[in-house]
């Protein structure tokens, strides 16, 4: 069993390693500052009362308010939601975004809830929780399973709750309900960028091969998005299983078959693979974008890809990273190839503290440029102190937190 925190804890073990910091930044940092849990009670339409069991962790906020998705997950627990609250912290310092880290969750599986009972549960989690969050407290948003429609239930009840009428407490909104322009594709785009400006250094030809584990939000967009740029996506996957196709697929017409039949069982010209084989097929780029824990000791000798495009958080284990590191296969890591996400949501903040509205342009020419630059910077690191790209972003995070604690 691979817990995700003391995975987290390893990557940040391993970066003072790479250079030195002061003890009580790192043993700050390694516990969260704090951890919520509550019990969410929800009539369900057969007349019972069911309680979910909803977490909050507050990891870090010295560079800002505590910043992080929410995740609804039959495996949510409080030691995946502790390590993606300190994700959370390690990718806003490395993004240069002045926000904290903090995540929250709910074990439950909303596949399962109707329309009704996925409402009252996430309006639930804000009663139990909204004296905790605000624009200058914490700051929450999408993750897994969680969409801009259950952020509008959200930020409607923290409305009614609190009084404040300005929907900078939740992020990832619809647009027409004080959402930003780019943020639904936002983590997909910016894994892109950040691929963008490194592939060469990796050594990656224009037109190469991709498969994407994952069909959310952040793995669909990103299948879509690489095509766009000519790449060539040759197999995807959702929870249940994925597809091959040597010759590429269309990640449209593989949503919409999805949407129409409700998996990627019988998808016409492709053949049927498990998530597992997935990640071992013979592409030049693997993009892991659903869950922690994929790219393990007991796989990552398997692992034929030339260059690991993390969009999940924490797809990669410790030991999987030093195998892959030795097999000389870049891992670009999650703090900094699925930072795009949480960039437009503090854009989205920022307008909505403001009662402005970006255009598209706007947002995307800030995005692209932020990324741009902090990925050369994590490149630059990793070669001057011959380390992981991983472990150059911790160092480059650890920095700027050891400066603002100062
Ligand atoms: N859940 C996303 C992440 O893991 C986005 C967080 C946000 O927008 O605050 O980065």
């Amino acid at each position: 069993m691979n817990n995700p925190f003391q995975n987290a804890l390893s990557q940040l073990s391993k970066a003072t390693k790479a250079k030195q910091f002061p003890d009580s930044l790192i043993e700050g940092l390694s516990k969260p500052q704090r951890e919520i849990l509550v019990s969410i009670p929800v009539r369900m339409d057969d007349g019972s009362t069911r309680y979910f069991e909803g977490y909050r962790v507050q990891h870090n906020n010295v560079r800002g308010p505590y910043k992080g998705g929410i995740r609804f997950h039959p495996q949510a627990d409080i030691n995946e939601v502790r390590a993606l609250a300190f994700w959370m912290t390690m990718k806003t310092a490395v993004a240069g975004i002045a926000m904290g880290g903090g995540k929250g969750g709910v074990t439950v599986d909303p596949k399962k809830l109707s329309p009704g009972e996925l409402e009252q549960l996430s309006r639930g989690w804000v009663q139990a929780l909204w004296r905790n969050l605000g624009p200058e407290v914490d700051v929450p948003a999408p993750d897994v399973n969680t969409t801009p429609k259950i952020m509008e239930w959200m930020s409607d009840e923290y409305e009614k709750l609190s009084g404040d009428t300005s929907r900078a407490t939740f992020t990832g909104k619809p647009i027409e309900y004080g959402g930003s322009e780019g943020r639904t594709p936002a983590t997909g785009l910016g894994g892109y960028y950040v691929f963008a400006t490194l592939k060469d250094q990796a050594g990656i030809q224009d037109g190469a091969s991709v498969a994407v584990q994952g069909m959310g939000n952040v793995g669909g967009h990103a299948a879509t998005i690489f095509t766009e740029n000519g790449y060539k996506v040759v197999a995807m996957s959702d929870s249940k299983g994925g597809i091959y196709k040597e010759s590429g697929l269309d990640p449209e017409e593989v949503e919409s078959y999805k949407k129409k039949n409700g998996s990627l069982k019988g998808f016409p010209g492709a053949k049927q693979i498990t998530n597992a084989e997935l990640l071992e097929l013979p592409v030049d780029i693997l993009i892991p974008a659903a869950l922690e824990n994929q790219i393990t000791s007991d796989n990552a000798a398997k692992i034929k890809a030339k260059l690991v495009l993390e969009l999940a958080n924490g797809p990669t284990t410790p030991e999987a990273d030093e195998s892959l590191f030795g097999r000389g296969i870049p891992v670009i890591p999650d703090i900094l190839a699925n930072a795009g996400g949480v960039v437009v949501s503090t854009f989205e903040w920022e307008q909505n503290r403001a009662s402005e509205h970006w255009s598209e342009i706007q947002v995307l020419e800030k995005l692209e440029k932020l990324l741009v630059e902090q990925s050369h910077n994590v490149w630059q690191r990793a070669t001057d102190l011959n380390v992981s790209l991983r472990t150059a972003a911790f160092v480059i995070a650890l920095e700027r937190l050891e400066a603002a604690q100062r």
